[in-house]
């Protein structure tokens, strides 16, 4: 107990760099609880990120880090300060999380924690809070011990941190961090609400801009009343942005992935408008309004709005902004995050069937590696792109022309490193269950394949272990027939363990089919 932390920031010390930016120390043993708990829950951790941030290895250390800072971050959200009642949980488990990636942040910027931020939790939340059957991250009367048992999901971690992201977006890093010293000072060994946390921000915001800030006239001073919209409603915005001469129309709706009902929100917009003087972005509040108009000093080319999807929303255009946005894309203007952020809208809004699903895949054909500081986009596109499957399982010809496009981008056209490329494409295979596509398109291009890949052992392995899971004697015959007469170069003992697979397979089967039959009748289920 009363341990006493270093104070140095940095690999040696998380806990130090903490206490640097809360100003208050570490005095309980919870280091012992974080390291104990690892092993337990090791097995889950395990994350999709592309191969350019590096190899498994450093994701595993990545994890850890991760679950070490988060349960260290329990000891200010948690320990010194908690909740009132279990319908606040997201003040203990938002700020561990949205903490986490700072810590780890601290402990290696190489990880680019920060940029992550958007598919490892700001995804997340978009994608569960768009249901009706969702709930607000403050869960009014919550009482039942199974209730609040269910509180500990994806909206009270995700949706949580998303909005803390949002908060630090609009108010900056330097108003959160006076805002949660003052928070965690005044309620220190004692019991804190929501409430209490946004009237610490509000003050901590007018302390220092004292209302000559970059955005005084926004309603960061009363966070109380804009934090409500966000905490106390379930599911966000849909917001709408239409250009008409030098006017930005905006428009919100509640986002649903099955539209059912209404609501609205306070909500800010970062707004990229193609204006030289002024490069920087444009602010506007939807003040509890459905629609807004905003006069600029000229007429736009194009609009995106949401600059680092720092908020919690998603965003729709005209058809024609979406174009000018796919250009730009191809010019290599966005970041990674805003490409990350564009996809998603894009790819969800035709799920829904509000944009024409042209637009994210040529979105998706601008993506260049070279151009952009991390992977995400990738990652987006493809968990995506395997959400057809349902498509896909109705409509051979259109499957095996979108297997032919991906690959296309994957090898054809140099916008990726080809060690990525391969891991990406077998991803996609086992994510959208179009293995026997993927293999049969590998078989039709094995030359291209071996140009590439036949002097990288590790790589070449990966492709001949591919149709390891067929299980009929028509597979059989026609894998061993192709392994045969191609060249297999580095790749030869997994083709033979391929092949060796599949007869394991069809005997397994054979042994087990009867008797599993049997065994399965037979047994009485009360
Ligand atoms: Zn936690």
């Amino acid at each position: 107990n009363h341990t006493r932390p270093d104070t140095a920031c940095g690999p040696e010390a998380v806990g130090g760099c903490y206490r640097d930016v809360f100003d208050e120390s570490v005095v309980m043993s919870t280091y012992l609880v974080a390291f104990a708990i690892l092993p337990l829950d090791y097995g889950s951790l395990t994350r999709e990120v592309p191969t350019k941030y590096g190899s498994v290895k450093t994701l595993e250390k990545q994890n850890v880090a991760e679950v070490i800072t988060h349960e260290i971050a329990h000891q200010w959200f948690g320990n010194i300060v908690t909740m009132t009642w279990w319908d606040d949980l997201w003040l203990n488990e938002a700020f561990a999380t949205f903490t986490q990636f700072i810590g780890v942040d601290v402990y290696n910027p190489t990880w680019n924690m920060m940029d992550r931020c958007y598919v490892e939790f700001v995804m997340n939340a978009l994608q569960t809070d768009s249901m009706l059957h969702s709930h607000p991250i403050i869960m009014a009367g919550v009482s039942d011990p199974s209730e609040i048992e269910s509180l500990f999901d994806d909206i009270s971690y995700f949706k949580g941190s998303s909005l803390i992201r949002m908060l630090e977006g609009v108010i900056g890093r330097r108003v959160l961090k006076e805002g949660l010293m003052i928070y965690l000072n005044r309620f220190a060994w004692r019991n804190a609400a929501s409430k209490d946390l946004f009237e610490a921000f509000s003050e901590a915001y007018r302390k220092i801009n004292q209302n000559s800030g970059a955005h005084s006239n926004s309603p960061a001073e009363n966070l109380t009343r804009v934090m409500d919209t966000w905490t106390t409603q379930v599911n966000y915005p849909l917001v709408t942005v239409r250009i008409s001469g030098n006017r930005l129309h905006f428009r919100q709706e509640r986002f649903l992935l099955y539209p059912n009902g209404t609501q609205i929100w306070e909500s800010h917009q970062t707004n990229h408008v193609p204006d030289r003087q002024n490069p920087e972005p444009m602010w506007t509040w939807l003040d509890l309004e459905e629609s807004k108009t905003v006069e600029l000093d000229h007429t736009p080319a194009f609009v995106k709005i949401n600059l680092n999807q720092t908020g919690l929303y998603r965003c729709n255009y005209e058809f024609s902004n979406w174009q000018q946005l796919v250009k730009l894309s191809r010019q290599g203007y966005f970041g990674s995050t805003d490409m990350a952020g564009l996809l998603n809208d894009a790819f969800t809004l035709a799920y829904i069937g509000r944009l024409n699903i042209s637009v994210p895949f040529d979105l998706f054909e601008t993506l260049e590696e070279d151009r952009l500081d991390s992977g995400t986009p990738w990652t987006i596109s493809m968990r995506k792109i395997s959400e057809l499957q349902p498509l896909m399982a109705q409509d051979q010809q259109s499957a095996e022309k979108l297997v032919k496009l991906i690959f296309k981008i994957l090898f054809d056209q140099g916008q990726i490193r080809q060690t990525d490329a391969i891991t990406i494409a077998v991803k996609f295979a086992r994510r959208s269950g179009a293995l026997d596509l993927v293999w049969t398109h590998f078989t039709r291009n094995w030359d291209q394949l071996l140009k590439i890949y036949g002097h990288m052992p590790f790589l070449m392995s990966d492709i001949t272990k591919f149709p390891a899971d067929y299980y009929t004697e028509f597979d059989y015959e026609r894998t061993r027939e192709f392994f045969e007469t191609h060249s297999l170069t580095s790749g030869k003992r997994n083709a033979y363990q391929s092949l060796e697979s599949i007869r394991a397979n069809i005997a397994w089967i054979k042994h087990n089919m009867e008797s599993f039959k049997t065994f399965i009748k037979n047994k009485v289920i009360e």
